[in-house]
């Protein structure tokens, strides 16, 4: 049975974009008689909120949006995302690393995809692990884990390849995970068997299909769905003044009308859908 999710970060509150995301998953899980579950991914303890949350849960609601099973809060799951960090450590694919964003920025030699890639400074020391970050090494972990594809239901098969990320870090110092392993593992223990998401996070993927190889973890199929965009074409995001859904709602306005329009692509006024992930 096919089964999608919809996992939020309850750092800020939703907007079109999420609305889009949300109706997708749902149709697609429910197009084919499957399940729609909701996902709340609040490990970041410093900037989710409780509230904001709540209001998402509102917000799909208001929509006519309704999920199956109860809805998983990721913080609740961080014993398994810690138990995960073991294991790749005991197979020697992590080290500790403590550069501050400032060293990386002016030590990196190229640009990757979320920004100037980790040079490697800590791997060729040592260094005392006590609060540290452990990054993956890249490339000990891709030869380990041989050559790999994962299917994308809109662009095709893939071919793995987490490089251009660099050895990104998997335990942050402050945290007991980091998004790329607590997702990939509740999608495995949620049973989600399509992950669908923006194309924000295609390349993300390829990390994940990796980490889903190193853990023994099942594969899925993944929907990237292209993202509403502003007529510059950058994403659209609460910080640029678009309203959020919580504002729509409490000004009175009909969610599940709000969502026909959404479905049948009739965005307002100087958005649309765009591939890509300025
Ligand atoms: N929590 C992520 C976000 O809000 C989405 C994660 C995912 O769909 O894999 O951007």
């Amino acid at each position: 049975m096919i089964r999608t999710r919809f996992a939020p970060s309850p750092n800020g509150s939703l907007h079109l974009g999420h609305a889009y995301a949300a109706l997708t998953a749902h149709d697609l899980a429910r197009s084919r008689g499957g399940e729609f579950l909701l996902r709340i991914e609040d490990i970041d303890g410093a900037r989710s909120r409780q509230e904001l949350a709540e209001e998402a849960l509102e917000d799909l609601t208001w929509l006519g949006l309704a999920w199956d099973r109860r809805v998983r809060i990721q913080s609740r799951n961080v014993h398994a995302h810690v138990a995960a960090g073991e294991r790749l450590k005991a197979m020697g694919l992590l080290y500790p690393c403590r550069c501050t964003r400032a060293e990386i920025a002016a030590a990196a030699t190229r640009m990757g995809p979320d920004g100037p890639v980790y040079p490697g400074t800590c791997k060729r020391r040592a260094v005392d692990s006590e609060g540290a970050a452990w990054r993956i090494d890249m490339e000990a972990a891709t030869s380990h884990a041989g050559p790999l594809t994962w299917k994308d239901e809109r662009a095709g098969m893939q071919r793995t390849d987490p490089a251009p990320y660099g050895d990104v870090v998997l335990l942050r110092k402050d945290l007991p995970g980091s998004y790329h392993l607590a997702a990939t593992l509740d999608d495995a223990s949620d049973g989600v068997t399509l992950v669908t998401r923006g194309m924000d996070l295609f390349g993300a993927t390829h990390i994940h299909r990796l980490l889903q190889a190193l853990l023994d973890l099942p594969v899925p199929t993944w929907h990237h769905h292209p993202l509403l965009v502003e007529a510059d074409g950058r994403k659209l995001a609460k910080r640029r003044g678009s309203p959020s859904l919580a504002d729509r709602r409490r000004a009175g306005e009909d969610g599940p009308a709000l969502a026909a329009a959404l479905r049948a692509h009739a965005f307002p006024a100087g958005l649309s859908l765009g591939e890509g992930v300025a």
